[in-house]
């Protein structure tokens, strides 16, 4: 069973981890300025020689680390356990030889976003909102990502006249409701970039909605600063998704952040991704979906089954072992903590419910419903007669 320490809950500054792990930087505590973050991290495929691997594994990550992007700022490397080649962490960051094997049926666009995209740094996938791709660099450079031919094949930054068709087409669409900036990591602008974006989305008087997709307060937590919260406060309701996917990325410094996002009044959700050999496990869900609640205090939204990305098939669950995991915590945990699992439908179709359903047979208003004691339960609706019309 997996065990952690548990998180220090009175953290009230930018935090200090103290320790000093195997790998990268200075020789002190944990820098607050995300910029040193960075800067100390791994910030390109040379710096790995920094890291404790061994040579005949440093050898054969040359292919894949020049296929694709490679990056991790300091904070989060010292989560990494160095003596366990197989640490959930480190096999998130640390790029893997699989990752260059392709199987059958996999994509270099899984879930459709460039057929979906009507003018560049946009898709247009549901009918109510967009994705905005304001950067396409990151904090951190996930191994898992589904994006990870896109970020190397633009690998542009922050440009307002590459934005420019992306607004003109949001403002041609009255029956938008939310802009989604993604990435790329959005929280990786500068706050006058991201105050600028902000600006130009709320003089559109159909929005309502800005919300971020981001990674920044798992790998990169000291960039959440009251100036990232000002930058983006304004008329528009704001949602900050997070991504943790291990109960281990939830130190201090991510709750410091966290609770910068919750005070500054922004909704906080989490997605996180399953994955084979780091999440796939009950007990580590568990205690990854309480603590992002009881900790965080972020909602887990989404639990996604791996995409058909190239190169990911060593990080693929089964989907029925997701669906086990995930029946296995109905009833166990409060339902604020149970995000619902979810499938990208390949080429573009958009998300499906793929969590057991409780219904097992239903005929008229007679329904058989399997309860939390696995036994079937039979329910009679009862309805107005007009209930027929509906
Ligand atoms: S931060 Fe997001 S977009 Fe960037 S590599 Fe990780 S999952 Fe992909």
């Amino acid at each position: 069973m997996y065990s952690r320490a548990p998180v220090d809950r009175s953290a009230d500054s930018d935090g200090s981890a103290g320790d000093d792990r195997p790998g990268l930087g200075c020789s002190h505590g944990e820098p607050p300025d995300w910029r040193v973050q960075l800067r100390e991290g791994l910030r390109s495929a040379a710096d790995l020689r920094r890291l404790p691997l061994a040579p005949e594994e440093l050898e054969a990550l040359a292919e894949v680390t020049a296929a694709y992007k490679t990056r991790a700022p300091r904070h989060y490397l010292r989560l990494v356990d160095w003596s366990d080649p197989e640490d959930p962490i480190r096999r998130q960051v640390i790029p893997a030889p699989e990752e260059l094997v392709v199987a059958p049926g996999e994509r270099p666009d899984p879930i459709g976003d460039r057929r979906h995209s009507p003018v560049p740094r946009l898709t247009h996938r549901y009918p109510d909102r967009v994705l905005l791709y304001p950067t396409y660099q990151c904090a951190v450079y996930c191994r898992f990502c589904f994006r990870k031919e896109s970020l190397v094949e633009v690998d542009e930054g922050y440009s307002p006249r590459a934005l420019r068709p992306a607004y003109d087409y949001v403002a041609a669409h009255p029956e938008l409701r939310e802009v989604i900036l993604t990435g790329g990591d959005p929280m990786m602008l500068r706050d006058d970039h991201l105050a600028e974006i902000r600006r130009r989305l709320e003089a559109m008087p159909q929005l309502r909605m800005l919300r971020l997709h981001t990674r920044v307060p798992v790998a990169l937590p000291q960039r959440v600063t009251p100036g990232l919260v000002a930058a983006l406060r304004g008329r528009l309701m704001v949602a900050v998704v997070t991504h943790f996917n291990h109960p281990r990325e939830i130190t201090p410094e991510a709750a410091v952040a966290c609770r910068r996002l919750r005070e500054g009044g922004f909704m906080l959700l989490n997605q996180s991704v399953l994955l084979r050999g780091i999440n796939d496990d009950a007990e580590v869900l568990r205690e990854l979906f309480q603590e992002l609640v009881y900790t965080l205090g972020a909602k887990p939204y989404y639990l996604h089954h791996c995409d058909l990305t190239r190169g990911l098939s060593h990080l693929r669950t089964p989907l029925e072992r997701g669906q086990r995991l995930v029946d296995d915590l109905r009833g166990r945990i409060s339902g604020l903590c149970q995000p619902t699992y979810v499938l990208d439908l390949p080429g573009g179709e958009g998300k499906v419910a793929v969590g057991v359903s409780a219904v097992e047979e239903h005929e008229g208003t007679r329904w058989i419903l399997r309860g939390r004691d696995g036994r079937r339960h039979e329910y009679d609706e009862v309805l107005p007669d007009a209930a027929d019309d509906r």
